[in-house]
């Protein structure tokens, strides 16, 4: 591997939105290829067109945009081994479809899906392979006129592949180590059709990967079952000096109970399973993304990486050039990793922690602008550095920070019945007279003078705080009573209590 430079592939089928999954096993081809100086190729498999998605080749681009890893070639890139469309390469596999099939490790066969089902239905656990296939009707039953007649007829076909029985296959697999399975459990796949000119996805991929120089196939799990058949593909082509390595990601798993991760989880227990918000072009129906949830990019990025692979130490923020620094095959696990979507949002909280709280006030200014406020973005930077080490995402800013910006107009019945007791008006008036007599605001000497007030006049520092608070805010929430004060100024805290005292009395 020293002398080959590491190339490897992205290579979803545009089949509706990319499956966080999908996610996840781009970035490990990504740190993969960073990490050994490689190249990352985004390749998009769309030989099916029965299961093509309008939008979906966007999206998958989109969202890598947006998380900000870079291809090196492929769709939307270029490169020399172009093109990285499937569905642009019919004559590629064309002429490797024949060399099979010149070389007899192929054949042509006529059976109708009607045929195939009837088989099924009479022989029990009906298999097309060598066991069966000379009682099917194809190039090996037949003799060579009639195939011919009925391919001049018109007649549509299949390319299947000859399985040979009984052989040891091996795959070497870096995270799973050598899985080996014999040769008979496999039917002969069909590897083209003549309906739609093009190959499935089997051939497609295994002539790609060859043409494309990949060294390595690091993909997720539910793959490992066509890893043999490739193997053998590479075998009948006799490319097997250069087949790929293979690295079989492990599931990613429901957040509770067993199972595969799936988008009714993330409706059910309420996260996103996309990347970005889907609108299904059929149906209409709009799926929740990262994105729009709130999520930073680099947080997703990272808490990605942590499932299926891990550092071997407590670490637990990476950058993205730590990741790529760390990165390994040989330390992603085998067995399925749990979608903890509140560790999730744990990462986000974390990240916003990390931001300057200028980066953050842009987003936060764009929600209160939603909300009919237009505020100097410095007191909007002002209010994220106060409340968001509260937050896991910038939308939770709104309901929590809002008295800043807005007097309240209402007070919270169940703090009132606590904390408003029948010496608070006069009390707040008293605060009211000290306030009002302050030149310097400044959260300093405001809380120098009234906590002198309190203790010249023998009262109680909560109950002073407690009705105060809840005059200003309206609620028995928000940071240190002083940081409030301090940004509302003289004249709006003055004017809140005065209105806290005639209503509340
Ligand atoms: N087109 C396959 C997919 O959608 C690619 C699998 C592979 O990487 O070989 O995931």
């Amino acid at each position: 591997m020293s002398d080959t430079k590491v190339r490897v592939r992205f290579a979803p089928s545009p089949t509706g939105p990319l499956h966080i999954g999908g996610v996840r096993t781009a970035l490990y081809n990504y740190l993969f290829a960073r990490k050994h100086g490689g190249d990352f190729i985004l390749r998009i498999e769309d030989t099916d067109s029965t299961r093509f998605v309008e939008g979906a080749e966007e999206y998958i681009i989109e969202s890598f945009k947006w998380l900000g890893l870079k291809f090196d070639e492929g769709v939307g890139v270029g490169g020399p081994h172009g093109p990285y469309r499937q569905s642009e390469r019919r004559e590629i596999y064309r002429e490797y479809v024949k060399r099979l099939l010149d070389a007899d490790k192929a054949y042509i066969a006529f059976d109708t899906p009607e045929e195939l089902a009837k088989k099924r239905e009479e022989v029990k656990n009906f298999q097309y392979d060598a066991t069966t296939r000379l009682q099917m009707r194809n190039s090996l039953s037949m003799p060579k006129s009639e195939v011919d007649q009925l391919i001049a007829q018109g007649q549509q076909y299949v390319v299947r592949f000859k399985v040979e029985p009984g052989q040891d296959i091996c795959v070497h697999d870096l995270i799973r180590g050598d899985v080996v399975i014999n040769s008979s459990i496999l039917d002969d796949k069909v590897l083209y059709k003549s309906a739609d000119q093009l190959p499935t996805y089997h051939l497609a991929n295994i002539v790609d990967d060859h043409l494309m120089e990949v060294t390595h196939v690091i993909r997720g799990e539910e793959w490992l079952s066509s890893a043999p058949l490739h193997v053998l593909l590479y075998k009948a082509f006799g490319w097997e000096q250069s087949m790929p390595q293979f690295a079989h990601l492990p599931l990613l798993l429901k957040p509770d109970g067993k199972g595969k991760l799936s988008k009714r989880d993330g409706d059910r227990l309420g996260f996103p399973v996309f990347p970005l918000e889907w609108h299904d072009p059929k149906s209409g129906e709009i799926s929740n993304g990262f994105r729009e949830k709130g999520y930073f990019p680099e947080a997703v990025v990272n808490f990605l990486a942590l499932l299926g692979w891990n550092p071997g130490t407590e670490q637990e923020i990476f950058s993205l050039p730590e990741l790529i620094d760390q990165f390994s095959l040989e330390r992603c696990s085998k067995s399925g990793a749990k979608f903890d979507f509140q560790k999730a949002a744990w990462f986000n909280h974390e990240y916003i922690l990390r931001k300057e709280d200028s980066e953050i006030a842009p987003q936060f200014d764009a929600i209160l602008k939603a909300n009919g406020i237009n505020a100097p973005l410095d007191r909007v930077t002002q209010v994220v550095g106060m409340m968001k080490n509260r937050i896991n995402f910038v939308s939770e800013l709104w309901p929590l920070c809002k008295f800043f910006f807005v007097a309240p107009t209402e007070y919270d019945e169940k703090t009132v019945k606590k904390r408003w007791k029948e010496y608070s008006a006069s009390q707040m008036r008293d605060l009211y007279k000290v306030l009002e007599g302050l030149d310097d605001f400044s959260l300093e000497h405001q809380e120098a003078v009234v906590m002198k007030h309190i203790e010249d006049n023998g009262l109680k520092t909560g109950d002073v705080m407690n009705a105060f608070r809840l005059a200003l805010v309206g609620a028995g929430v928000g940071p240190h009573m002083f940081d409030i004060s301090s940004f509302l100024g003289k004249e709006e805290t003055l004017r809140r209590l005065d209105r806290a005292i005639k209503t509340l009395g």
